[in-house]
């Protein structure tokens, strides 16, 4: 099965309305039109000017978050449907720094899922097992749990992307070899076909931590590896590039 490549800027707490423009010009004017699906997912507060200028060029924007609730006394929360109004492709969506400074749980994450496909965005879920986990010999099982708690008993799945990333590889310059990254996917595609409602084969799984243009080539060749999620070089126009065009090549 063909799966398009899927490269995603994960921008975090960065930006400014100035940099936000700079950044996205750059983006648009060299991004390939034939090459890999990409998008970029800023602040919310930057959302609404990086669809202005990503529109009409290949560029999808995505959120880093919503809310696991549609609407109501919530304060500071982000409803799925607000993003989709707005014109939102993507959203991120159990990334390890919401599970770890905000107390994300597999159960919070699965509602947030439910909340995403209802509003008919396209969730990309984010797994992965942090350094003491994978020096204990729990990489596989820490994995599997996450897939399970976040997708288990979702009534559709359309659109589905999942993350791998290793905690260790996040923003540390330490990367998982090409090896171990297509043997966790592989794990992860073999999980993902034992769910109801997703399916294994069409769906895509990313890996994220510290891909840069150096390395984006050799993770790409492996057969499971269907793309990135970016975090640091997604802030530096050609690093972000030279991923992409390693998707494409
Ligand atoms: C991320 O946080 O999603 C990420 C992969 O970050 P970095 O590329 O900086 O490791």
């Amino acid at each position: 099965m063909l799966r398009q490549l899927l490269v995603v800027g994960n921008w975090k707490m960065h930006g400014s309305r100035a940099s936000v423009g700079a950044l996205l010009a750059d983006l648009v004017a060299a991004v390939p039109a034939v090459g890999p699906d990409v998008a970029i997912c800023p602040t919310f507060v930057h959302l609404e000017q990086a669809l202005q200028i990503c529109d009409a060029s290949p560029l999808a924007v995505g959120a880093q978050d919503c809310s696991h609730t549609n609407a109501g006394a919530y304060t500071g929360e982000v409803a799925a449907a607000m993003l989709a109004d707005l014109g939102c492709h993507w959203v991120i969506l159990g990334h390890s720094e919401r599970r770890q400074y905000h107390g994300e749980s597999d159960e919070l994450v699965a509602a947030k899922v439910a909340a995403a496909v209802t509003a008919g965005l396209c969730p990309i879920v984010c797994v992965g097992e942090t350094q003491e986990q994978r020096e204990a010999g729990e990489a596989h099982s820490v994995v599997r749990s996450q897939l399970r708690g976040a997708l288990q008993g979702q009534a559709q799945l359309t659109g589905l992307v999942v993350a791998y990333e290793p905690v260790w590889a996040i923003g540390t310059g330490l990367t998982a070899t090409p090896q171990q990254a297509q043997d966790m996917h592989a794990f992860i595609r073999d999980c993902m076909s034992e769910l109801d409602g997703v399916d294994a084969t069409a769906s895509r799984i990313v890996y994220g931590g510290s891909v840069k243009a150096g390395n984006a080539a050799d993770l790409f060749a492996g057969p499971d590896i269907d793309g990135a999620l970016v975090g640091g070089a997604a802030l530096v126009a050609n690093a972000f590039l030279a991923i992409i065009n390693a998707a494409a090549a």
